[in-house]
């Protein structure tokens, strides 16, 4: 018989196993036990329809220790592994590549934290045994296959005459207990009937071993009267109970108990920011139970990341993704319906069109919605929380829809605001609107400090208003697609459409901009098609220039769309605004009449000083520089 080698990151992760860099290595028993709740699920579901002889009550996973020989075995009656299914289930690991997986910074994740991310799978049994024997025989197989392996160096597979019917035996080999560790353990009653109950009390077939018990000693005749004598028998215990969370009452289950429902059925450690669980009464009938994660997975970005919530018939799963249920601006959500209205033979496709499943779905977005917002009414800084992981896929959720989820989305949305730099929702922002404000002022930057000092911030704040800062690429867009709130219009505080003087300091600001017609006329003809013109602005304060843009496309959405690949590259429409009360402004009228050539140099250093404040490009610094030298000297 040959020995094979196990494929290179399969023994990567084999090493980390048996090298034990995992901390609970009591969870091995966690992940066989799934595997076998796996094999049964499959073998129902495939054999639904068949007559098999089997009811669904005699489907059981069984675990046997051994003191004598330090033997654990986990046998189950599933749909079992032919002899390639064994070479390819378990001498590879199924989802390969996850070892190369980065975080969203681009860091290597440490291998402790990429398992901890998939659970650690079938090889976690290497963590507490010497040796491994898997035995099993698949459905309607003939022949069963034994795969053996001692460790990293390989496994061997071949025939074998065990199991007899269709499922699987995994043997571990215990290893020897050290100061340190206590292998011996996972061979105690105590320890294993707690370790089911800890990890996998919700298994949906029994888990059973065969257990000591003490009972009263029956009396013969006559005997009545004696003292009770007790005996030790061995009977056959179910360890599990089997009731799926969902399927208790709200105020039968604790926090902690929803919590560990989460991280061991979606494999996040981190404790969700709201658990949503429902009962629908209604046609269909279901129960839902959703969690909202607090943080982003590290897969969410990637094209890996699947959408959906599984779908169970009463407590049968017919799938662990149906992407159907959710909306994909809820794809972050994770969780599960039940429903004794769905038929279970149902395949894939066919579920695709499901009628009721529309119904469910409709209705779980909007329970996931007003969930959201009374989380934002009643607990903000987990909202908050909540909305710097996610807050991005509401946004793209009205972008991507042409804004038809506007209704659905816009009052989930937060951003900082100049209001003490704190999140806002539309809503609170609108409600201190003053009277003769005239939209929702926002502006756009790399990040809210930088928008703070933007000159335009500063004259709308020191005209008494509030801006909202948008920092990510997607936000404008957002706003853009939703036109307004409320029926207020959203304006970019850098746009020219921003108006906030007087009549008065209107009217004076028009006669200058005539009165100068021809030293701005020059301004803009040395810039050429930079720009669009050069005005005289009196909304600067205390600074000299800024670049201001027409509302149709802000530098904002220059800078974003010409981050895509594009062919075509986009320009905004720019107007060089300077400021009518600054000194600068009186000594180019000086130099206008005097010196024409300088007025030219003036005009590349405001408007290069300009691109500057609005975070865009410099398109020739080493000129800009060679210019403030030849002016300075
Ligand atoms: P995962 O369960 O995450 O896919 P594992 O390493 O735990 O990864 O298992 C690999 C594969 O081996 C499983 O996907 C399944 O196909 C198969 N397998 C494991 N245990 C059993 C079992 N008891 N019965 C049938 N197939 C099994």
């Amino acid at each position: 018989m040959r020995k094979k080698q196990f494929k290179a990151e399969s023994k990567k992760l084999l090493d980390m196993m048996i090298n034990s860099i995992y901390t609970h290595k009591e969870i091995f028993l966690r992940e066989l036990i799934s595997n076998a709740s796996d094999a049964l699920d499959k073998q129902y579901y495939n054999s639904l329809g068949e007559d098999t002889g089997m009811s669904r009550n005699e489907y059981v996973i069984r675990i046997e220790p051994d003191k004598e020989v330090r033997t654990l075995k986990i046998i189950d009656n599933g749909c079992g592994m032919t002899g390639e299914e064994l070479e390819v289930n378990l001498g590879t690991i199924a989802k390969s590549g996850s070892l190369d997986f980065k975080n969203e910074n681009g860091e290597d994740k440490t291998d402790v934290e990429i398992i901890g991310q998939f659970g650690v799978g079938f090889y976690s049994a290497f963590m507490v045994s010497d040796r491994v024997v898997v035995e099993s025989r698949a459905n309607g197989s003939d022949q069963a296959y034994r795969w053996s392996s001692n460790g990293a160096e390989g496994y061997y597979i071949e025939k074998s005459d065990y199991p007899e019917n269709h499922g699987t035996v995994i043997t571990l080999y215990l290893k020897q207990d050290t100061d340190d560790e206590k292998y011996g353990e996972f061979l105690e009653e105590y320890e294993l009937e707690s370790l089911v109950k800890k990890y996998s009390d919700y298994i949906r077939y029994p888990i059973m071993m065969k257990c000591e018990n003490r009972v009263p000693k029956e009396k013969a005749e006559g005997e009545e009267d004696k003292p009770t004598e007790w005996e030790t028998v061995i009977e056959d215990r179910q360890l599990n109970s089997m009731v799926p969370i969902w399927r208790k009452n709200k105020n039968e289950i604790t926090e902690e108990e929803y919590n560990n429902f989460y991280s061991e059925k979606f494999y996040d450690f981190e404790a969700p920011v709201k658990v949503i669980h429902s009962k629908n009464e209604g046609v269909p009938a279901y129960d839902s139970l959703i969690y909202i994660p607090s943080h982003v997975p590290f897969n969410y970005f990637s094209k890996d990341y699947e959408k959906g919530l599984a779908l169970y018939s009463n407590g049968v799963m017919i799938t662990d993704k149906c992407g159907e249920l959710l909306p994909d601006y809820f794809n972050f959500a994770k969780g599960l319906v039940d429903s004794p209205d769905l038929s279970l033979n149902i395949s894939r496709e066919l579920l695709q069109h499901d009628r009721q499943l529309k119904v469910i779905a409709k209705n779980i977005e909007k329970k996931i919605k007003s969930e959201l917002e009374k989380l934002l009414k009643d607990d903000r800084e987990k909202y908050e929380k909540f909305f710097e992981a996610f807050g991005v896929q509401l946004k793209y959720g009205i972008y991507g829809t042409y804004g038809m989820a506007k209704e659905n989305l816009q009052n989930l949305l937060i951003f900082k605001s100049t209001n003490e730099g704190k999140y806002v929702t539309l809503k609170e922002y609108e409600e201190r609107m003053p009277d003769s404000q005239k939209g929702i002022y926002y502006a756009c930057g790399e990040t809210t400090a930088k928008i703070e000092m933007l000159p335009q911030t500063e004259a709308v704040k020191s005209a008494g208003m509030e801006v909202l800062m948008l920092t990510n690429d997607i936000d404008e867009f957002t706003l853009k697609m939703m036109r307004d709130y409320d029926g207020k219009q959203f304006i970019n505080v850098c746009t020219d459409s921003l108006d906030l003087g007087t009549e008065e300091d209107k009217q004076a600001l028009e006669q200058k901009n005539t009165d100068e017609k021809d030293l701005l006329d020059f301004i803009k003809e040395t810039l050429g098609d930079k720009i669009v013109a050069a005005k005289f602005s009196n909304r600067l304060g205390s600074h000299p220039v800024c670049l201001t843009s027409g509302s149709e496309i802000t530098t904002e959405m220059e800078r974003v769309l010409n981050a895509q690949p594009i062919a075509e590259k986009i320009k905004a429409q720019l107007t060089l605004e300077i400021n009518s009360d600054h000194a600068i402004a009186a000594k180019l009228s000086e130099l206008y009449e005097s010196d024409k050539d300088k007025v030219g140099k003036y005009a590349k250093l405001l408007y290069n000083s300009a691109c500057l404040i609005s975070g865009l490009p410099v398109d020739d610094p080493s000129a800009m520089s060679d210019l403030i030298c030849e002016l300075m000297v």
